[in-house]
């Protein structure tokens, strides 16, 4: 069975662009919450001193993930900025100091075991790069005498426009990301894995091919160029041909899914002891001059990223992740955090206003979870739970393919986020981190 999907236009012109290391901003604002699960809470205070590396922030809940200060320097405020759900979530404002230190607590983890490989990826604060957030080490927890898991799936597709930092992961960094396929195989006991790579990216499936040949359990899938390839449940069908169930996670047909940007920072982590505070991003969009990939501290503030960028003009909007996905915010003071991929700038943006549907059913043809998202309005519109429950809403992962082939311009990808919100109070807190994922 093929899933429906659409075309997008390619719009990577910061593909070949080598990553820049950008200067150390004056601040950093290092947000709690910066994956899916429970926040975090600070251990440190205002007035403290922190060094590089440095635990500031943690949580004893199952689904979260530790945070970690990515500068030496004093923590000299508590503010709050807007996480990946769109709420608001208390920060930490750190000013830099001129000497960075890095912290006694950065030392590579003794693995002798499974359990001891899983509380080290918990230890490093991995969450999905790819934009998810999701914990890493919760991925990596299920019981393998009741779950069997036969394939690492290893999502190098970066289906939206705009964005290059899984690809430039693979250009620059290609032997990390193998190596952390080899280590998590290896402690997790996974015989198989595959990458997946879209067919645009000619360079990069040539280079992780060259990286695995002598792999014989590692192949390398090239999948079609069409969106939303890098959905979890639409990649594991087209690399794997197996379907998740509505409710059911990745294990229940036998696969693990990570991105290859987490791959390649476990990778680095087991050996430096180094946890998660920078990350590679692209600066993007037709407000921009010349298009780059940027690696920055976790916590750096936007306006520090534009003002190192090359701009044609000033944005009239500002975007976190891609086009189709990403969250758009009105406050260049808004910190990048572990899951941002992407700033695009964008200039001239016109907002068209919607009109009544003309029941083309573009939109019922453009979604891969094979929703309906004009009866899944009607609902929302009516606040019908019970007929949101009915139509699968919690199948939609909101890539936006709706919305965007919409001739009347409807939203219907951000009511589905709206409807969901709706009905996480009457669901259980295992369908929560569902929707989560
Ligand atoms: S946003 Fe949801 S309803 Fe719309 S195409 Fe994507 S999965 Fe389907
Ligand atoms: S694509 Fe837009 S106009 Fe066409 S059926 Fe869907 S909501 Fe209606």
């Amino acid at each position: 069975m093929k899933l429906n999907s659409i075309k997008l236009p390619r719009l990577n012109g910061a593909a070949e662009m080598q990553t820049v290391r950008l200067k150390l901003p004056e601040r950093v604002v290092i947000a709690m919450s910066q994956h899916g699960g429970v926040p975090c809470v600070p251990t440190v205070s205002v007035g403290d001193t922190v060094k590089t590396g440095q635990l500031i922030g943690d949580s004893d809940a199952v689904i979260s993930a530790p945070i970690h200060s990515s500068v030496t320097g004093k923590i000299v405020g508590v503010t709050k900025v807007l996480n990946v759900f769109g709420k608001l979530h208390e920060a930490l404002v750190i000013e830099t100091s001129p000497e960075q230190v890095l912290s006694e607590e950065v030392i590579p983890p003794f693995i002798d075991s499974r359990e001891d490989f899983i509380e080290a990826v918990k230890r490093s604060g991995s969450v999905g790069l790819g934009g998810a957030g999701f914990p890493t080490h919760v991925k990596f927890s299920y019981d393998p005498g009741t779950v069997k898991i036969d394939t690492l799936v290893v999502n190098g597709a970066e289906c939206e426009p705009y964005i290059t930092s899984d690809y430039r992961t693979f250009m620059e960094e290609g032997e990390k990301v193998a190596q952390g396929i080899r280590m998590i195989m290896k402690y997790l006991d996974i015989p198989r894995a595959v990458i997946g790579i879209e067919h645009d990216k000619p360079l990069a499936i040539k280079r992780m091919t060259e990286i695995t040949s002598s792999d014989s359990n590692i192949d390398v899938i090239t999948l079609p160029s069409r969106y939303p390839q890098g959905a979890e449940k639409v990649l594991i069908h087209n690399t794997l041909g197996r379907t998740i169930m509505e409710g059911e996670l990745p294990s229940s047909v036998g696969c693990v899914v990570l991105n290859c940007s987490t791959a390649a920072f476990i990778s680095d982590y087991l050996i430096t002891g180094m946890p998660l505070i920078s990350r590679r991003l692209t600066v993007d969009g037709n407000a921009v001059n010349k298009p780059m990939n940027v690696t920055v501290p976790i916590g750096t503030r936007a306006c520090d990223i534009m003002a190192a960028a090359d701009l044609r003009t000033q944005p009239d909007r500002a975007l976190f992740g891609g086009p189709m996905m990403g969250i758009s915010f009105y406050d260049t003071e808004m910190p990048i955090t572990k899951t941002t991929n992407a700033l695009l700038l964008f200039s001239e943006t016109v907002r068209d206003g919607d009109t009544p549907c003309i029941r083309c059913g573009r939109c019922v043809r453009a979604c891969s979870m094979g929703l309906m998202p004009t009866e899944l309005e009607h609902a929302f519109d009516k606040k019908d739970t019970e007929r949101l429950k009915k139509l699968n809403v919690n199948l939609c992962m909101n890539c936006g393919a709706c919305s965007y082939v919409c001739p009347a311009k409807r939203n219907l990808s951000e009511k589905n986020q709206l409807a969901k919100l709706l009905l996480r109070d009457s669901v259980s807190v295992k369908e929560r981190v569902l929707y989560e994922r």
